[in-house]
């Protein structure tokens, strides 16, 4: 099935100053070789170990500058802290427009070897699968965007734009060391880019037996949080009424039976009513109209019932980090609580915690932000999104522009007004999903060769 799609692809031609040029290269390439050679990268790339913290990826930049400079290319390493840095290379294009810039992190989260049925840091392959940290989360995406930069670089094909393909540190960490130092120091120096591709969304089967190409359109925002009590310090032989702990647990308390109205904002409404055609049964209805759907009580309680689809309608608050005494007999004097808090697009940060303040109703706990970022939404009339939509189309699959609840990278460039997409190209289902940031982190071989192919068709079809 797959190899008449490709073959019918064979006659393409693109226009590049307007000239037409065969794409006699990509006819010639061989996918079998193409998929070793994917494999191979992957497992040398699984193999450099990128752990955040402390990250050490300056060597995974060493890693990906050798291969560009050995075909020929100009890649620039930059550091950004002692041991630290990332890539960027580019690929000419025809002069339309501005650059697609292809975006993937080297620093990966921890793994713990003893929950893991092979080592996660040897890029060992079982059973068509390429198991090691980072595989999905997101070296593999890494691997098929320098792939797909090199067979185009092999091949001779112009495609319409610079291609950049751009690898930096820290993203596990929010990027401070890694995106945000890119935005400020490298990116002013690389002309135009028109978009950012970079992890986030990925195409998932769905219970319609189509295949949904999600594309991570908008993050919800992060509000990190800390709350602090004080009161008088004692032993814990005669305890005072109200202590900084007691004043702490009451705040919290307030806090989390504090009932969450559901919101559907514009966006989320635009995600469930794509997935709605990909559905069975009263899905399909309920998610063509969220809003209406979830006035229906019944409906409501089911569809909250799952905490991903929960916070798609919610801001939400999670208590992550508690921390007071140290001694079992004495009272401390302070106690504190991080809050990780998620908004949704539209939801105003400072009306966000003017609120929490009249929930918790006390006036003596100190509220301080520790980590916030702008919205972050990209619009879905560009090129790009229509290049999705088309590589899709040639799949019989839907493109479903999707909210995610949790942050990338993309924010660093939305804030600079550059259209950016979660988009990896690769087939995931739940299992393959599992583990990200879990044990067993694995990416099959079809999804290496394929995601090349879909890459590649994306960057030579983009206007
Ligand atoms: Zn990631």
């Amino acid at each position: 099935m797959k190899r008449g799609h490709r073959s019918c692809r064979l006659g393409l031609v693109v226009v590049a100053f307007g000239l037409w040029i065969p794409l006699a290269g990509a006819a010639a390439l061989d996918w079998t070789a193409v998929e070793q050679e994917a494999v191979e990268l992957l497992r040398d790339y699984l193999r450099i170990d990128t752990t955040n913290p402390p990250g050490n990826e300056l060597a995974a930049a060493r890693f990906w500058e050798a291969k560009f400079k050995a075909e020929g290319l100009s890649p620039r390493v930059f550091e950004t802290a002692a041991n630290r840095g990332g890539v960027w290379v580019r690929l000419r294009g025809g002069g339309r427009g501005g650059a697609l810039m292809l975006l993937h992190h080297l620093d990966v989260v921890p793994a713990n070897p003893s929950e893991w049925h092979y080592p996660p840091y040897a890029g060992e392959e079982h059973h068509g699968y390429i198991y090691g940290r980072g595989a999905v989360d997101a070296k593999g995406l890494g691997v098929v965007q320098a792939l797909a930069v090199l067979l185009l670089r092999r091949s001779g094909v112009v495609p319409p734009r610079d291609v950049l393909f751009v690898a930096t540190p820290d993203e596990e960490a929010g990027g401070r060391a890694g995106a945000g130092w890119f935005v400020e120091h490298v990116l002013p120096g690389l002309g135009q880019v028109d978009f950012v591709l970079n992890e986030g969304g990925h195409i998932r089967p769905t219970p319609s037996g189509k295949l949904a190409f999600e594309v991570a359109v908008a993050e919800k925002t992060p509000l990190w949080l800390r709350l602090t009590s004080h009161g008088k310090a004692g032993h814990g032989s005669v305890p005072p009424a109200e202590s900084a702990v007691t004043k702490l647990i009451q705040a919290l308390a307030r806090l989390q039976s504090q009932p969450r109205a559901p919101r559907v904002t514009d966006e989320v409404q635009r995600y469930f009513a794509a997935l709605a055609a990909l559905q069975v049964g009263e899905q399909t209805a309920h998610f063509a109209d969220l809003r209406t759907a979830l006035a229906e009580q019944k409906f409501r309680e089911t569809f909250l019932l799952e905490p991903r689809q929960a916070a798609l309608v919610q801001d939400t608050i999670a208590i992550t980090v508690l921390q007071a005494g140290s001694k079992t007999n004495v009272i401390p004097a302070r106690a504190f609580a991080e809050l990780d808090c998620r908004l949704l697009p539209g939801t105003d940060p400072l009306a966000f915690v003017q609120r929490l303040l009249e929930v918790i109703g006390d006036a003596t706990i100190r509220v301080e932000t520790l980590l916030q970022f702008p919205p972050s939404a990209s619009p879905t009339n560009t090129p790009l999104y229509a290049a999705i939509e088309r590589l899709a189309e040639g799949e019989n699959a839907r493109v479903v522009p999707s909210v995610l609840t949790g942050f990338t990278d993309s924010h660093y460039f939305r804030e600079r007004g550059i259209p950016s997409y979660g988009f990896a190209p690769f087939v995931l289902s739940e299992s393959d999903l599992q583990g990200m940031h879990g044990a067993d982190e694995r990416l099959s071989r079809t999804n290496l060769r394929e995601g090349t192919r879909r890459l590649m068709e994306l960057i030579r079809t983009l206007e």
